[in-house]
């Protein structure tokens, strides 16, 4: 299947606060789709193979941008950069591998828009799956990147069951070497993930990445100060 380039209609709403945000979850469900730089969510809508009723534009959220200093380490805000993160001194000073990782992302312009959120909650780059082809993930009954012939060099060795597809997210090593925390909102409050529970493969659920519901936004990944002489090492 080829890109189409032509996105089927949705309602695009851009709430000012996260309370709205989360109302709107709430009130489309699974037809809703979180939307932050829009690198991964545009190729989706093109293609025509995820197709939201209503899409929720999370960048008028206040709060969810930047990098801060905190009591225990840093706070980054979904909403930041992959750029801003890999040009940021304090993160290049203390947290290395993390900015070194989200420099490696894609191509600048990719990186001047895309964040830190979308990276790490972007779905599988399977490209059988990402054709719309009717694989384990999408509901059907085979993998076709499980076969001797398949396209699989972005799957995984370990944890496989029937999709051998898990995270592309090249900021997600680091943020588990980092010990990081993913800090989620929804309709009920608050609550926060480790990095290491966060990105699930398909043993635990074949239709997610990470263990966002509907209704879930990431807000923002804290990092203790355990690791701060963490630097890469290739
Ligand atoms: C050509 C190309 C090359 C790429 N190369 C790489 C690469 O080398 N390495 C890599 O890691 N990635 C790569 N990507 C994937 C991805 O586009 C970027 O990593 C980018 O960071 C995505 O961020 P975004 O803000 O644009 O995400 P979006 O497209 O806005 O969102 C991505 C997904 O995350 C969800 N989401 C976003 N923010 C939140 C939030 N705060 N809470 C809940 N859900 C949220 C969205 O609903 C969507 O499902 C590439 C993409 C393209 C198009
Ligand atoms: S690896 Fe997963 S996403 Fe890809 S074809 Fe197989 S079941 Fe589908």
């Amino acid at each position: 299947m080829s890109t189409k380039d032509m996105m089927p209609n949705f309602d695009l709403f851009q709430p000012s606060d996260i309370g709205n945000a989360t109302d709107l979850l709430d009130q489309y469900g699974a037809d809703a789709w979180p939307l932050a730089g829009g690198q991964d969510s545009l190729d989706w809508f093109k293609d025509r193979i995820k197709r939201p009723v209503a899409v929720i534009d999370l960048a008028g959220i206040p709060g969810m941008t930047g990098i801060n200093v905190t009591a225990n380490g840093v706070e980054i805000g979904a909403l930041t950069t992959l750029t801003e993160i890999a040009q940021s001194t304090l993160l290049r000073d203390n947290y290395g591998v993390l900015a070194e990782a989200a420099s490696r992302v894609a191509s600048p312009q990719i990186r001047n828009i895309g964040t830190i959120g979308g990276n790490i909650c972007q779905d599988v780059r399977c490209w059988y799956y990402r054709s719309g082809v009717d694989c384990y993930r999408a509901g059907g009954d085979t993998c076709y990147a499980d076969t001797p012939e398949g396209l699989n060099r972005e799957h995984c060795l370990f944890e496989a069951d029937r999709c051998v597809a898990v995270t592309p997210s090249d900021t997600a090593p680091a943020l588990l070497a980092l010990d990081a925390t993913m800090v989620i909102q929804n309709s009920d409050g608050i609550r926060e993930v480790a990095a290491e529970d966060f990105f699930i493969g398909p043993d635990v659920d074949i239709e997610r990445v990470t263990v966002l519901e509907p209704g879930d936004i990431l807000t923002s990944i804290r990092i203790p100060s355990t690791w701060v002489w963490c630097k890469l090492l290739f």
